[in-house]
């Protein structure tokens, strides 16, 4: 683990066995969170691919989620929509929980543990991948470098030291996200080539049956392609969006209010689609913007969301979990 991390996880700590994280959100304006997650591994072993997109083990969820059940009042997003349209009021604190691209883990490892806290939550799909052979692209692009015996590669005259495997993957992944959607898949391709690796496919989305399956969670669309909705024409944009809800209608039955960018920053985001979206019966677009909601917000309501890290420790996810690390980001911010 890096230096930086196990200085925030200490200073997470300090903080929340101090008292002082308790101490600072009683005494914050009424705010919620929405917490974000792609993965949960089963134990430590079973992490494939990507290894940045988990948020924690079946232990680790575990725990998380007792705390979660214990100190939280947690809502779905049918309440959340009572209370900013004014029919119900905010419990104090309400949290969120919302886990993104349909991995199989999610029904496997990540359900169970919900059910068991009964914790209300919502899976956002790629309907392209649900049921199928197909990995996100930088699932494979983690595999590909893994494999590689290959020390080295020229990315764009940059010269990428492979060696430091985790190093590799977050500078091409970061080229990779200012590439068209259309140019992904091509330097996949010849990356994979050159490293003398094949391009491996695998199911790791649930099917059908498996989403089918699930109880008390709420879908959302979340594409069927997961492109960056801004590198695509607008018009494509609107299909990718509206093919996701009509599938997920289709096969569950259930109306989908709720859309979920692919990344979800900023530059990722349209205001012309979100009135699209909006106008089209979608009542809740949700971002990766790390911070808390406010209440005071009108439909279409943008959701911010705070990621969960494997990497964080518990002591950290209470204060993410409570926004006590946001409110001392800009605490910290303003006084510095
Ligand atoms: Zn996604």
């Amino acid at each position: 683990m890096g230096l930086v991390r196990t200085a925030q996880n200490l200073a997470a700590s300090l903080i929340w066995y101090s008292g002082l994280g308790r101490l600072l959100h009683n005494n914050m304006s009424p705010r919620f969170t929405v917490l974000m997650y792609h993965r949960i591994a089963k134990d430590k072993e079973s992490i494939e691919y990507f290894p940045d997109v988990y948020g924690g083990t079946s232990k680790t969820f575990d725990a998380q989620m007792r705390f979660l059940a214990e100190h939280c009042n947690l809502i779905s997003f049918d309440e959340l929509d009572d209370i900013l349209s004014g029919k119900k009021s905010a419990p104090k604190h309400a949290v969120l929980v919302t886990f993104d691209d349909g991995y199989k883990d999610n029904h496997d490892v990540a359900y169970p543990i919900l059910k068991k806290y009964k914790i209300p939550c919502t899976f956002a799909l790629s309907t392209g991948f649900v049921g199928h052979k197909r990995l996100m692209w930088w699932d494979q692009l983690s595999y590909v470098l893994g494999k590689t015996t290959k020390d080295s590669i020229k990315v764009e005259a940059t010269e990428i030291e492979l060696k430091d495997h985790k190093r590799a993957l977050r500078k091409i992944t970061k080229y990779m996200k200012t590439l068209t959607e259309k140019k992904k898949r091509p330097f996949l391709e010849s990356l994979s080539n050159e490293l003398g690796v094949v391009l491996p496919e695998e199911r790791v989305s649930m099917t059908w049956d498996e989403v089918r399956n699930l109880h008390g969670i709420t879908l959302s669309a979340h594409t069927v392609n997961h492109p960056i909705m801004t590198k695509i024409p607008l018009a494509e944009a609107k299909k990718e969006a509206m093919d996701s809800v009509r599938k997920i209608e289709r096969e569950t039955g259930n109306r989908v209010t709720i859309f979920t960018y692919p990344n979800g920053k900023k530059a990722d985001m349209s205001s012309d689609l979100d009135a699209y979206l909006h106008h089209k019966g979608i009542r809740f677009i949700l971002t990766t913007l790390y911070r808390e909601n406010d209440y005071r917000i009108s439909a279409p309501f943008i959701i911010n969301r705070k990621g969960v890290n494997i990497q964080h420790n518990l002591s950290m996810f209470r204060l993410q979990a409570l926004g006590v690390d946001t409110f001392l980001q800009g605490y910290i911010k303003r006084f510095l």
